[in-house]
C-alpha cells in the first residue's frame, strides 16, 4: 500500500501561511444564491464605454496582436506622462520612468518584490486593501499595520507613522482613497507624512487607483509633494476610473532606478501586458475624460443616497469621500461583522463584505460598495434597514427618496 503523498509540505510555507482573500470567500456563497442584491464587489457596475471598446476592435482589426515592449507601447506611456503633468504638475520620462503593467495588481507585486529584501518592514495602514499584507510577506517582508480607527476618521497621521518606524522599515504604503472605507487625505496630512517618509529615508508606495474617484476636496498625487517624486512609487490603472476592470491594465511611475528594476521582473514574468488592453487604455485617456466624469458624477449621486440612507438606518458612517465605499459601523447591532454580513445575507439577501476581511482594525464594520444602480441600492438599504430593525429596534419607516436624480446608464455608457 502506498501512502498518499502530502504534497502540502512541498509548498513554499509563506504560501501555505496566507489566506485566501475574505472577499472571495465570502462571494463564492452569493454565487450561489439568487435574487442577492450585492454591495460587495468592488468594481464599477458600468459597462466599459463605448468608444474605448472599439478602440479595441479597431486595433484588432489592423492586427495589433503582438508583444509590446516589455515597458508598454511608447504611446501609451506618453499619454500617461502628459495625464500626469497636467492632472498634478509631475513629470516623468516615459521611456525610463514609466511601466504598464496588469493591473496595479502586478504594480503591486513587482514594487515590492523590487524592493523589499527578507526581514525589510512595510508600512500598512488597516484596514487595508486585501493583497498588500499578503504581497508584502510573499517577497519575505513582514507588514506592519498603522492600526487606524473610526474614531480618527482611519486617517494616519505624521506621528503614527513615526512610532512605527524600525531600523528595518523599508517602505510605507497608502491607499487614497482608501479602500474599504471611502476616507480621503487632504494635502496637509500627506505633507506631514511626507516629512517622516523624508527623514527616516523610506520609499512611498502610493495606491491611487481611486484618485480620480474623489467627491470631497481635491486629489493629492503623493509623487506631487516636495522632495517626493524620486522616492515613490506611484501606481494607478484605468480598472476604477474608466469601467475597464476586465481589460487588466495599469501603469507604475517612478525614478529609472526603481522602474528598470521592476520591468526586469515583469519582463520575466508577465513579459508585457496585453497589447489590446494597452490599445483600449490609449483611448481611453485620449477620449475617455468626458465619460469617466459622468460615472463619478453618478457615483457622488449614489454616495448621497447611501449617506443619508445610514443616518435614517442609525448605523454611523464616516463620510465616505473619495472610492465607491461605505464602511459603516455595525457594533451597534451586538453582531460581528462576520455574522452582520452572512445574516444579512441570509434574511434579507443583500450582500456586503464583512469588514474583518480587510484586517483586525475592520472588525465592527462591514464594506458597502456603491458601484450599484440607485434602484439597487434603493431596496438595498430598505433590506439593510428591516434588519437591522429586527436585531436592534422597531423597525422603521425610510423618507430618503432616491431615484429622482438617476441618469439612465445608456447615457453614460452606450452598450451598443
Ligand atoms: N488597489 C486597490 C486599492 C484596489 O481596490 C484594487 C482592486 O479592487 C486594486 C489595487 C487592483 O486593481 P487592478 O484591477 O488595477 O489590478
Amino acid at each position: 500500500m502506498t501512502n498518499t503523498p502530502d504534497w502540502k509540505s512541498k509548498i513554499n510555507p509563506l504560501v501555505l501561511g496566507i489566506q485566501p482573500s475574505g472577499i472571495r470567500r465570502f462571494f463564492d456563497l452569493v454565487a450561489e444564491m439568487k435574487g442577492v442584491i450585492s454591495l460587495g464587489v468592488g468594481e464599477p457596475d458600468f459597462v466599459t464605454p463605448w468608444h474605448i471598446r472599439e478602440a479595441c476592435m479597431y486595433s484588432l482589426e489592423k492586427g495589433y496582436t503582438m508583444y509590446t515592449s516589455n515597458q508598454g507601447l511608447l504611446e501609451l506611456r506618453e499619454a500617461i506622462a502628459r495625464n500626469l503633468a497636467v492632472a498634478y504638475g509631475v513629470s516623468y520620462n516615459p521611456r525610463q520612468e514609466i511601466l504598464i503593467t496588469v493591473g496595479v495588481s502586478e504594480g503591486l507585486d513587482l514594487a515590492f518584490r523590487a524592493i523589499l529584501c527578507p526581514g525589510d518592514e512595510v508600512l500598512i495602514p488597516e484596514p487595508s486593501y486585501v493583497s498588500y499584507a499578503p504581497v508584502t510577506v510573499m517577497a519575505g517582508a513582514k507588514p506592519v499595520f498603522l492600526k487606524t480607527s473610526a474614531e480618527n476618521g482611519f486617517q494616519i497621521n505624521a506621528a503614527m507613522v513615526e512610532k512605527a518606524i524600525t531600523p528595518k522599515t523599508k517602505a510605507l504604503i497608502l491607499c487614497n482613497p482608501n479602500n474599504p472605507t471611502g476616507a480621503t487625505l487632504d494635502r496637509k496630512h500627506l505633507l506631514e507624512i511626507a516629512e517622516v517618509v523624508r527623514a527616516h529615508d523610506l520609499i512611498f508606495i502610493s495606491d491611487e487607483i481611486y484618485g480620480r474617484l474623489t467627491y470631497v476636496g481635491e486629489h493629492t498625487c503623493v509623487s506631487s509633494l516636495p522632495g517626493l517624486r524620486d522616492r515613490t512609487i506611484l501606481l494607478n490603472g484605468f480598472s476604477k476610473s474608466y469601467a475597464m476592470t476586465g481589460w487588466r491594465v495599469g501603469y507604475a511611475a517612478g525614478n529609472q532606478d526603481f522602474i528598470l528594476a521592476m520591468t526586469k521582473i515583469h519582463q520575466y514574468t508577465m513579459l508585457c501586458a496585453p497589447v489590446t488592453a494597452q490599445a483600449a487604455a490609449l483611448e481611453a485617456l485620449r477620449n475617455g475624460e468626458s465619460g469617466m466624469k459622468k460615472m463619478v458624477d453618478q457615483y457622488n449621486r449614489r454616495r448621497h443616497l447611501v449617506i443619508q440612507a445610514l443616518q435614517e438606518i442609525g448605523l454611523p458612517c464616516g463620510e465616505p469621500r473619495g472610492a465607491f465605499y461605505a464602511f459603516p459601523d455595525i457594533r451597534s447591532t451586538g453582531l460581528s461583522s462576520e455574522d452582520f454580513a452572512q445574516q444579512l445575507l441570509q434574511e434579507e439577501k443583500v450582500a456586503v463584505v464583512p469588514g474583518n476581511a480587510f484586517g483586525e482594525q475592520g472588525e465592527g464594520f462591514v464594506r458597502c460598495s456603491y458601484s450599484a444602480s440607485i434602484n439597487d441600492l434603493t431596496e438595498a438599504f430598505k433590506r439593510m434597514n428591516s434588519f437591522v430593525g429586527r436585531k436592534v429596534r422597531k423597525g422603521k419607516v425610510l423618507t430618503f427618496s432616491p431615484g429622482k436624480n438617476e441618469i439612465k446608464k445608456e447615457d453614460i455608457c452606450q452598450t451598443m
